[in-house]
């Protein structure tokens, strides 16, 4: 029976086994559905039944070559370690002292605990923890990035930190609250730029899950002309439904002269640069006009050349974004609550747990125009 010593279980409301099933990541891109034991919560932790999660392209990145996973100081292969950091779930188990939720509360989860104790920590970085990946053996400083430096969401409980957990509505479904912390990412791309975004034009580059989402927020939070450019019509049309005032396809008409073009010829004050392709910077900052701002969301996976001169020329700033730092995926639930936007246009598949290596396929090959692919851990009917 499930009974660790300070924690407080609730075998009537929710029975928790033992063992659960659960992949992990053995070689590059070799991912094994194998059996572990369900983990004890700590102080200030609770055990979340994961109930679906959703496939990031970072997850990707991840099962193929490590980074930004980091587990023990290293890569993070064959080490029992199961990645997935988009999940969702119900409190299943209480740890020693935590009074802030109850067991059978329904959340969803974001990534990054962060340290609590270092400087970035306390400004609300907790995405740019100057500990990360500290969190074990002699070095344990506390750091906890679920899925990237402690155990993921690839299986049917896992433990988080109770500064990650976002009690949800029972009027969002499963799938739905797997997209919060993508609309928390986006959020907090637009908090950077300084939030006050109302009546301001901001331009999306990349039609992917925080573009479409970043469309979404800046709609939400006023912006006005809104503009997406992509490669993909399909994806473009969603960002329209999202809220997208002009969607440009790149491969038909120049994405810097369509901006320009379709904001009085003078560049936006904001642009979100999702798409991390080659270029991808110096065209954002030939779509700012003059003292603009923009956001770098995308791992890009090799380094660019860049046109610094136009940059110091025209005032332009550069923000650099990791994850979903100072609450704004509370903010991101909050305009998902009240329908200011319906995120779940962009998850399109979905699939049972035991069918994850199928459902990476769809994602990483955009098989049947696959945008978010969500996997679950329970049958339909429960
Ligand atoms: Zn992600
Ligand atoms: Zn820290």
């Amino acid at each position: 029976m499930y009974a660790p010593a300070g924690v407080k279980v609730d075998s009537k409301v929710m029975p928790v086994p033992e063992r659960m099933r659960a992949w992990v990541l053995g070689n590059p891109e070799q991912l094994i559905l194998t059996d572990k034991p369900v983990p004890f919560p700590g102080k200030a932790e609770v055990l979340v039944r994961i109930d679906a999660v959703a496939i990031c392209a970072t997850d990707l990145d991840v099962i193929k070559s490590g980074p930004p996973a980091m587990i023990e100081g290293g890569l993070p292969f064959n080490k029992n370690w199961t990645p997935g950091h988009e999940y969702m779930g119900t409190v299943a188990a209480l740890g020693p002292g935590v009074d802030e939720f109850a067991i059978g509360d329904r959340v969803t989860v974001e990534i990054h605990a962060g340290c609590g104790q270092c400087k970035r920590c306390r400004m609300g970085m907790y995405t740019s923890c100057l500990n990360y990946g500290l969190n074990y053996g002699d070095v344990d400083k506390g750091h906890r990035a679920n899925g990237f430096t402690t155990q993921g969401g690839f299986a049917e409980y896992a433990v988080n930190n109770i500064n990650t957990l976002i009690k949800i509505a029972d009027t969002m479904t499963d799938e739905e609250a797997t997209l919060v912390v993508t609309a928390g990412t986006s959020m907090y791309g637009l908090t950077e730029l300084g939030g006050l975004i109302a009546g301001e034009s901001v331009a999306v580059i990349g039609p992917g899950p925080i573009g479409l989402l970043g469309v979404a927020v800046a709609k939400a939070l006023g912006a006005n002309p809104v503009f997406l450019t992509g490669t993909r019509d399909a994806r473009l049309e969603k960002g329209r439904q999202l809220g997208a005032d002009h969607i440009v396809n790149v491969t038909h008409e120049n994405a810097v002269d369509a901006v320009r073009r379709l904001n009085g010829g003078k560049g936006v004050d904001y642009v979100i640069e999702c798409s991390g392709a080659p270029g991808a910077v110096n065209d954002a900052a030939r779509m700012c006009n003059r003292g603009g701002k923009i956001c770098l969301a995308a791992f890009a996976h090799d380094p660019d050349l860049v046109d610094m001169g136009h940059i110091v020329r025209n005032n332009i700033y550069l923000f650099g974004i990791r994850g979903e730092g100072r609450s704004a995926t509370h903010r991101a639930e909050a305009f998902m609550r009240t329908k200011r936007f319906d995120a779940t246009l962009i998850h399109t598949h979905t699939f049972q747990l035991e069918d994850l290596p199928e459902a990476i396929r769809y994602a990483r090959d955009r098989i049947d125009d696959a945008i978010k692919v969500v996997v679950k851990t329970r049958p339909a009917c429960q």
